[in-house]
């Protein structure tokens, strides 16, 4: 058994059911658990002294593609909305391997750990016909490097052009392919237990670009399996138009047709649902991730969050995937979202707090955990620290629980623990050799862009 103890902390956000800082305050850690906050002194192990700091719950991360922090900033997609950017972007997708799906992995979860992002969600859904077969175990080898608690997702596409989908025809998949590596991959990865460090979950890629007996299918096995279900849904009125063209009903109708209504399910962006449609989703308490950064980029809308968050749709916040963000920084992405909804809600905006909570319980919530997501004794040490004593912290020290939000941070956390562990200490990553793992990532970047002759 090991003991640390963050020892007078400046302030300690607890982001609990009864919204509780802690000042001057001391976390006690044993093993991977939290085992006390308040003003007790404490024996332990390791003693940090957290004085100067402000401490947080770890960030969770609702909505990634983590290949595409190799297809970022590239001049031939920035000013495009997500169709056309979408079948430019296939075509330099089509060359991904192993090799640059693991280290397209380290390099967007070692950027998410040392913004203090400690769980991420990924929904991986471009599988090249041959060598892709191991793409989801290289992000679980990845993620057990790095030291991050990861939630993958098989993701799959299966009506290509000729089905009048999105996607070229030799980028999707027969089904069957698809459902059976969805089974391999529970059996072999989700642990639902608590504290887990891995879980999967089924993520058919969106109505446009999956036929409508994958989600179906989908939705049948990920019960059978115990295992949640992720799409992406309402980011675009193409989209919408996409469904009632195709299929003659709104995107969420259509999902409730094949199934995917409830608990057990969230969506991506959830920007375009009318006031029934919320009014559907807060009953059935099917949620949603909420990605500012992404929706700002593509042009897609504004997600409705004050409405979602008073109606109690399950919300969690996401950076969404590299190409369209072009980061992997929740705090930063908690920031944008701040001042985007004050610019488009002004006095009914959630505040710096809220959006703290939606990137923390909120996210937790939409992954099915109870263990993550605030500092609780009991829950799992997930946490991180703001050293406020540099100069961009003058002044700002009234509100630690907005100043996220409000200030934004601009450089990364102090440390970053992922249960129990220190995973990264004034950006440095303990566990990976970054520099050689930059080398092999911009070896890769480079050779899948000369494939694709972008480069
Ligand atoms: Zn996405």
């Amino acid at each position: 058994m090991s003991t640390t103890l963050i020892k007078n902390a400046k302030a300690i956000v607890t982001v609990d059911n009864s919204d509780q800082v802690f000042r001057n305050a001391n976390m006690l850690i044993k093993d991977h658990q939290i085992e006390y906050i308040g003003m007790e002194d404490k024996e332990a192990d390791h003693v940090i002294d957290a004085s100067h700091l402000f401490i947080y719950p770890g960030l969770i991360n609702t909505h990634h593609h983590l290949y595409q922090t190799f297809t970022r900033n590239l001049s031939q997609v920035q000013n495009m909305e997500l169709f056309d950017w979408l079948t430019t972007l296939y075509e330099i997708w089509r060359y991904l391997d192993e090799d640059s799906i693991y280290y397209s992995s380290l390099t967007g979860m070692g950027e998410l750990l040392r913004y203090g992002c400690t769980t991420c969600f990924d929904h991986h859904y471009v599988f090249p016909k041959n060598g892709s077969e191991n793409f989801i175990d290289m992000q679980f080898a990845a993620a057990e490097k790095l030291g991050i608690r990861m939630h993958a997702s098989r993701g799959s596409m299966s009506r290509g052009k000729s089905d009048g989908g999105l996607p070229p025809d030799d980028l999707v998949q027969d089904i069957s392919i698809i459902l059976e590596d969805s089974e391999r991959l529970v059996k072999k990865y989700h642990d639902p237990s608590q504290f887990s460090m891995r879980q999967v979950a089924l993520a058919p890629c969106s109505p446009f670009s999956v036929t409508t007996e994958l989600l179906a299918e989908s939705a049948v096995l990920a019960r059978q399996l115990g295992v949640r279900l992720h799409t992406h849904l309402c980011e675009t009125k193409d989209e919408e138009q996409f469904c009632l063209d195709l299929f003659g009903q709104r995107p969420l109708d259509y999902m409730e047709s094949c199934g995917w209504m409830g608990e057990d399910v969230w969506f991506a962006h959830g920007i375009h649902f009318n006031d029934d449609e919320l009014q559907q989703l807060a009953d059935t308490k099917t949620g949603v991730a909420h990605c500012p950064a992404s929706n700002m980029k593509l042009a897609s809308g504004v997600c409705r969050v004050p409405k979602m968050l008073e109606l109690g749709i399950p919300l969690g916040l996401a950076v969404d995937g590299s190409a369209s963000n072009d980061n992997s920084n929740m705090m930063s992405e908690i920031r944008t979202s701040y001042l985007l909804h004050r610019l488009h809600y002004s006095e009914k905006a959630p505040t710096g707090y809220d959006i703290l909570k939606i990137a923390t319980r909120g996210s937790a919530g939409l992954l099915g955990r109870n263990d993550i997501g605030s500092l609780e004794k009991g829950k799992a040490a997930d946490f991180f620290a703001i050293d406020t004593s540099s100069l961009e912290f003058v002044g700002a020290d009234e509100d630690p629980a907005n100043l996220l939000g409000t200030v934004g941070i601009a450089h990364p956390a102090k440390f970053v623990f992922v249960q129990g562990k220190l995973v990264s200490e004034d950006g440095v990553l303990i566990n990976i050799d970054e520099s050689d793992v930059a080398a092999n990532a911009r070896k890769k970047v480079d050779e899948i862009l000369s494939k694709a002759g972008m480069k």
